[in-house]
């Protein structure tokens, strides 16, 4: 008699989809069984085991939708070797708090520093509290931004980039723009800016020397920067490149300087 309730109960979950307490009931049920479990333990059980997989899967699709080049974390960052990010205020950003302020993070300095670790290593975060993320680099988006417009679907495309809870534009400054670029760069920040939704950008240049990126237009770059920073964390990165630091430490010959 209580295998054909037991067949009912599986065919039942994946009729309702919950395929991991299906692939768990009978494990669950031998365990409740050989531990004497309450009825109320043994459903509690099952239910967590498909609600942790459903965690699971969604982070993994929203990490998928972030496009992120790779995976990066706070713990994988080596705060002794670079001592001009101070610990505390990165702790503060991981807590997702500027996603709610509206509040813009820019990563500043020279190559090779961990400005696109931190950036992957905050927004990430930030997925896994179940907000949108999507992470591009300056050049790709205005790329995209401009095909889009000689195909007459910009306005699609510019929704990409705005209606995430949060934007990665990394490597801000590494190509200078043409004028149709910078201005489809002004937009997105406009956009984002009146929705209040923060951008997580890096740059290898000075804010004093954006004006070169925004195609040696002076006044765009004003505003844009106005946005970026009414509300923001800026974070000055200085050193040398971990990487060339890295390799040096392990005593490997640097070609070319
Ligand atoms: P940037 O974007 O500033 O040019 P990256 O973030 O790409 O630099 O860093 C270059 C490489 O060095 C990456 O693999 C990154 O993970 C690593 N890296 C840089 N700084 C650190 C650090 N302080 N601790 C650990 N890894 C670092
Ligand atoms: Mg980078």
């Amino acid at each position: 008699m209580s295998q054909i309730y037991e067949q009912m109960a599986l065919d039942g979950l994946v009729d309702l989809k919950m395929t991991k307490a299906a692939e768990v009931l009978d494990s669950i049920t031998q365990q409740a069984a050989a531990n004497e479990w309450s009825y109320s333990h043994f459903l509690g059980r099952l239910i967590e085991s498909e609600q942790q997989f459903r965690l699971e899967k969604n982070i993994t699709m929203a990490y998928k939708m972030a496009k992120f080049p790779y995976l990066k974390s706070i713990e994988d960052f080596d705060f002794k070797a670079q001592e001009s990010v101070d610990r505390k205020v990165i702790d503060e950003l991981a807590t997702g708090r500027y996603v709610e302020e509206g509040r813009c993070i820019a990563l500043i300095g020279p190559p090779g520093v961990g400005k696109t670790h931190l950036a992957i290593a905050i927004a990430k975060l930030t997925c896994d509290k179940g907000r949108r993320v999507y992470f591009t680099t300056a050049v790709d988006m205005v790329r995209k931004l401009n095909k889009a417009m000689h195909e007459n679907r910009l306005h699609r495309a510019l929704q990409m980039m705005t209606h995430p809870s949060v934007l990665v534009i990394d490597e801000v400054g590494y190509l200078e723009l043409s004028k149709s670029e910078a201005s489809l760069m002004f937009q997105v920040i406009c956009k984002r800016y009146d929705f209040g939704s923060p951008i997580i950008l890096t740059s290898n240049k000075p804010f004093s020397q954006w004006g070169d990126i925004f195609a040696n237009d002076p006044v765009m770059a004003s505003a844009a920067l106005d946005r970026l920073l009414h509300k923001s964390t800026v974070i000055n990165i200085k050193g040398d490149s971990y990487r060339l630091k890295e390799k040096r430490k392990a005593g490997g010959q640097i070609m070319n300087g």
